[in-house]
C-alpha cells in the first residue's frame, strides 16, 4: 500500500515581478500545485496591497501572472 504523503509533491518556483506602485523587483514563491489562484498580499518594500492573478498548466509551468494594483 501506497503512504498517500509519499504522492504529494511540493511543487514551488520562485518568480519574479515589477510591484506596480514601487516598480521594485520582488520575487514571489508560486504553489505549482494550484492551477488558479488569486489572492493579495502586500509588496514587502512600500507595503501597498497587489492582487495576484496566477495560472499553472498541467505541466507545472506558470502559464499567465499578473501583479495589479488594487482600485481605489
Ligand atoms: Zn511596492
Amino acid at each position: 500500500m501506497l503512504n498517500p504523503w509519499q504522492c504529494v509533491k511540493v511543487f514551488m518556483e520562485e518568480y519574479f515581478y515589477h510591484c506596480p506602485y514601487c516598480f521594485t523587483e520582488v520575487s514571489l514563491l508560486v504553489d505549482l500545485s494550484v492551477s488558479e489562484q488569486e489572492y493579495i498580499e502586500d509588496c514587502e518594500r512600500c507595503c501597498n496591497p497587489i492582487q495576484f492573478s496566477i495560472q499553472v498548466n498541467g505541466n507545472q509551468e506558470i502559464e499567465a501572472f499578473s501583479a495589479e494594483p488594487i482600485g481605489q
